[in-house]
């Protein structure tokens, strides 16, 4: 009986590799703009059209092929990138399998052109998918250009299952910008037809993601900067703000080749901790650099899978550096940071007839008695409250201070005029300026904000300023409260409750964080439990954030409550006092500029 086993033709082999290698037009770029890259490319142009089911076309300047090697480069299995199994395990090239050129040539016309420096000529290599190849000479620059035609015309089924042009395009297109941000020191050129999609000349990492992903680099970009056991991440993560509802904003690399880690992903991600909502992804742009050696790369045709010798190492040292960039981020408005009035804030005021003497603080418009008469104190923040829900009597300034502003603006205006001008607009907004334009506040995201960090530094009861009450109350929980308050005991406490829960799931408050109402302790805590029970589980280490959230929440003051001038301001310096001013707890934002350019460009 004649043998049924037999050995694929070349070309059929390399029409089944194709498969794993080349899904779809995006492929064919990512695997040829690699090998410019490989090749010492500084200037690399790609040309689609028809979202690349058409015409393929790169250009670079990179090293060039000679003859011999033209002739051997769509061979599978050809590279000249490593050479023993030692190589293999220390891959410094993008390219190493020797697969991409036999795949693309075996389900493409494919042209390529490339001279070497040095020869007086180039060569053009014609490959047809079954047909012999054809070289000839051709005259050209130093460098390689590639002409991928019709791509999959030879694999109907393939041709059918790819998307509409418009999906395809879109992956070349994300492709083409985890390229340019994989090297920013290249000058990349992308167009689509006639149309040129961009160009970007080398710059700094922080520059080309601004380029790339129109981002406004100055205000949104946080640099990370780590190093752990010879493993270095450096690039730049988004502010809050800046998140998106998908990952499209998600890069990562690894010694410049871009790869895919839901892992690492996942300890950006878990560095923004409260920062976001549930389905808002971070943006990130992050180089790894580390020796080759500790990481496998060849463990997917496609070479974006990689696996480290130490998964948790590099884990830790993403999260940590991310977790940094995020804390040293104390972003504020430059009403804060304005120079000449960081320098000397404090202006003397004339002393009034009746009274003592103030200083203004020219940066808050708070007053404070002048250190001649030995007080040194500030007002408002710490003493665990600030601003109430409903118009209140209290203030929560001082006798002299409140007699203070009332001299200085005697007959001005009303007596609680603020001293650096905040308004209040509809809407629950605050509006105020700063050296760089129109600041716009949201009161509640912004008092949010205020209470979660307040809530967050308070690590002992005794610092929580808590209020013990009269009577106690007594309410009954729902068993699965009563086994959360039981869970958080050690939080709540910290918070500045004082609660005794018993097995039936019946509650004493004795007292309650300083921030709640008479009245409200039952609905307060009720509250905080729905909310953490909406949050699910949350391992041990997180829930004093967790708490801290749920408790800002319940308590920040809402957009419809009007704030007292003296709580406006107190509001607006709390907030520029945070870590994170910029967003709430959950990661909406606390406030917009406007900035003056933006204004004048409006009245143009
Ligand atoms: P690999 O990149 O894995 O080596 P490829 O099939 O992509 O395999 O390329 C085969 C070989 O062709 C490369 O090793 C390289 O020597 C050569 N080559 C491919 N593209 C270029 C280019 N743009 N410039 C110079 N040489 C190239
Ligand atoms: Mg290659």
């Amino acid at each position: 009986m004649a043998s049924t086993i037999r050995i694929l033709s070349d070309h059929l082999a390399n029409q089944i590799a194709a498969g794993e290698v080349v899904q779809r037009p995006e492929s064919v770029v990512k695997e040829l703009v690699e090998n410019s890259i490989d090749a010492g490319a500084r200037n690399i142009t790609v040309v689609v059209k028809n979202a690349g089911k058409q015409l393929l076309h790169i250009v670079d300047d990179g090293g060039g092929m000679s003859k011999e090697d033209l002739l051997l480069a769509p061979v599978r299995h050809a590279t000249s990138k490593i050479a023993s199994e030692q190589d293999l395990h220390s891959i410094r090239t993008l390219g190493f399998r020797g697969e991409a050129l036999s795949s693309i040539t075996a389900v493409a016309d494919v042209e390529i052109r490339s001279r070497q420096a040095g020869d007086d000529t180039g060569w053009s290599l014609m490959v047809r998918p079954g047909a012999e190849a054809e070289i000839r000479p051709v005259a050209g620059d130093v460098g390689t250009q590639i002409f991928v035609r019709n791509l999959f015309y030879n694999v109907p089924a393939r041709r059918k299952f790819l998307k509409s042009d418009l999906t395809e395009f879109r992956h070349i297109s994300e492709t083409m910008q985890r390229l340019a941000l994989s090297r920013p020191d290249l000058r990349f050129t992308f167009h689509d037809g006639d149309v040129l999609v961009f160009d970007v000349r080398p710059s700094d990492l922080r520059e080309r993601i601004a380029m790339i992903m129109s981002l406004d680099a100055t205000h949104g970009l946080l640099a990370v900067d780590g190093e752990e056991g010879g493993i270095t991440v450096r690039g730049y993560v988004g502010m809050p703000s800046l998140s998106r509802q998908s990952r499209s904003g998600q890069f990562m690399f690894m010694n410049g080749r871009g790869i895919v880690s839901r892992s690492l992903a996942h300890a950006v991600a878990s560095a923004y901790e409260h920062l976001l909502d549930p389905g808002q992804h971070p943006v990130f742009v992050l180089h790894l650099t580390l020796d080759p050696q500790r990481v496998d790369v060849n463990v997917h045709p496609q070479k974006h899978e990689v696996k480290f010798d130490d998964e948790r190492l590099v884990y830790l040292l993403v999260q940590q550096s991310v977790a940094t960039a995020l804390q040293k981020a104390n972003v504020v408005p430059s009403f804060i940071g304005d120079a000449g009035l960081a320098n000397a804030p404090l202006q003397s005021l004339p002393r009034s007839p009746q009274g003592a003497p103030f200083i203004l603080n020219r940066l808050t418009g708070e007053l404070q008695p002048a250190p001649s008469q030995g007080a040194s104190w500030s007002f408002g923040g710490g003493s665990g409250g600030g601003y109430q829900h409903a118009p209140q009597t209290e203030r929560p300034f001082t006798e002299a201070v409140q007699r203070g502003y009332q001299e200085l603006f005697a007959g001005a205006a009303p007596s609680d005029s603020p001293v650096s001008t905040i308004l209040s607009a509809p809407g629950g907004y605050l509006v105020t300026t700063s050296a760089e334009g129109i600041v716009v506040i949201d009161q509640q995201t912004a008092h949010e904000r205020v209470l979660y960090e307040r809530a967050l530094r308070q690590t002992t009861p005794a610092e929580a300023a808590g209020q013990a009450l009269l009577f106690s109350v007594r309410m009954r929980l729902s068993p699965s409260h009563g086994a959360l308050l039981r869970e958080y005991h050690d939080e709540f406490a910290a918070l500045g409750f004082r609660l005794d829960v018993e097995a039936d799931g019946s509650v004493d408050i004795h007292a309650v964080p300083s921030d709640v109402r008479p009245g409200n302790e039952e609905d307060t805590l009720t509250h905080i439990l729905a909310t953490l029970e909406d949050a699910g589980r949350l391992p041990p280490e997180r829930r004093k954030e967790g708490l801290a959230g749920a408790f800002a929440r319940r308590q920040a003051v809402r957009r419809s409550d009007r704030l007292q001038a003296a709580e406006q301001q107190a509001l607006v310096r709390d907030l520029f006092n945070c870590t994170v001013p910029h967003t709430s707890p959950r990661g909406e934002p606390t406030y917009v500029v406007i900035t003056f350019d933006e204004l004048v460009q409006r009245f143009r």
